[in-house]
């Protein structure tokens, strides 16, 4: 695939893109899937919460695309943070995808309220031991909550998976993924495709490039060093997403991203969400 890879600190690729699937129900995540892994896509992003696991594994087992060629992540949900409850709901997510591993298995969100984050970690340690996931992370972690991993735990995380986009650039926590190797994967990339495709910026952008503000906003993800997963159940949009990989940004257009940043999260505020059922 045109797709490169970025290597991940254990030594495991990641496609640069992949395709998200939240909020896409069940039947409507195998049909979309399969439209995404024939036009290209090789790395797949759910979660158990998303209830379509078992859509998305059809999908994939349908898809004739050999196993080691794709990249399945998904996530432990909130309320099965614990060590003995993590290991459960890891076999719960890998039997409705059909799989025997997943490429990366992740914690959804920290839930610092509950304080259980390092053991539900010590949980995904003993997947990735047992070769049932190539490789683990978390999602929605903050430094704070990195450095507890990191000063309790064995395995630095590969992957935090965090709201990012234009108009939310994460530099600080960029920096602290660079500094301990974890690679940084944005979630709602187009900022969930809402007011920033219509920002004037973008647009111009766009414009002088000949490609969509989607295109030029996946752009500047690539060119950051973030993995992507954006989302669509379009086809027309799920090829045209996946097709940034025929031009370059320039300096003025990183300039003028660069401008862009408000520090607006779209998501809630993972110091405070404690969501838990
Ligand atoms: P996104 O930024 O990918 O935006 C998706 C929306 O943008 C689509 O629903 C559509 O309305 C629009 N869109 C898509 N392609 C377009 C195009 N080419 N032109 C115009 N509009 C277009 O938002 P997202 O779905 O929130 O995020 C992507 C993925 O990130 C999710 O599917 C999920 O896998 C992951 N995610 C993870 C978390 C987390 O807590 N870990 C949270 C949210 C999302």
């Amino acid at each position: 695939s045109q797709v490169p890879s970025l290597t991940l600190n254990n030594g495991v690729d990641m496609p640069q893109l992949g395709f998200g699937v939240w909020q896409v129900p069940d039947d409507v995540a195998e049909k979309t899937v399969a439209t995404a892994i024939e036009s290209g896509y090789r790395s797949i992003d759910t979660a158990a919460i998303y209830e379509n696991e078992v859509g998305t594994g059809k999908a994939v087992a349908a898809s004739g695309v050999a196993r080691d060629e794709l990249f399945i992540t998904t996530k432990l949900w909130n309320s099965r943070q614990g060590y003995d409850t993590t290991l459960r709901a890891f076999d719960t997510s890998l039997g409705k995808l059909g799989l025997d591993y997943v490429d990366l298995y992740l914690i959804h969100w920290p839930l610092p309220a509950k304080d259980a984050y390092v053991d539900t970690y010590k949980a995904l340690e003993k997947i990735l031991a047992d070769g049932r996931a190539k490789a683990i992370g978390v999602s929605n972690f903050l430094p704070a909550h990195l450095e507890r991993l990191i000063a309790e735990t064995s395995v630095v995380p590969a992957v935090n998976q965090v709201e990012l986009h234009p108009q939310l650039q994460q530099a600080e926590l960029r920096a602290f993924h660079a500094q301990h190797g974890i690679a940084t994967e944005a979630w709602s990339p187009l900022g969930q495709g809402k007011g920033l495709l219509e920002v004037p910026t973008v647009v111009a952008i766009a414009r002088k490039h000949d490609r969509t503000p989607a295109q030029v906003v996946l752009r500047w993800h690539l060119q950051t060093g973030n993995v992507v997963i954006p989302k669509s159940v379009t086809p027309s949009r799920i090829v045209e997403n996946l097709d940034v990989f025929g031009f370059e940004l320039d300096g003025d257009d990183l300039a003028a991203f660069a401008a862009l940043d408000e520090g607006k999260r779209l998501g809630p505020d993972p110091a405070e969400f404690d969501y838990d059922a």
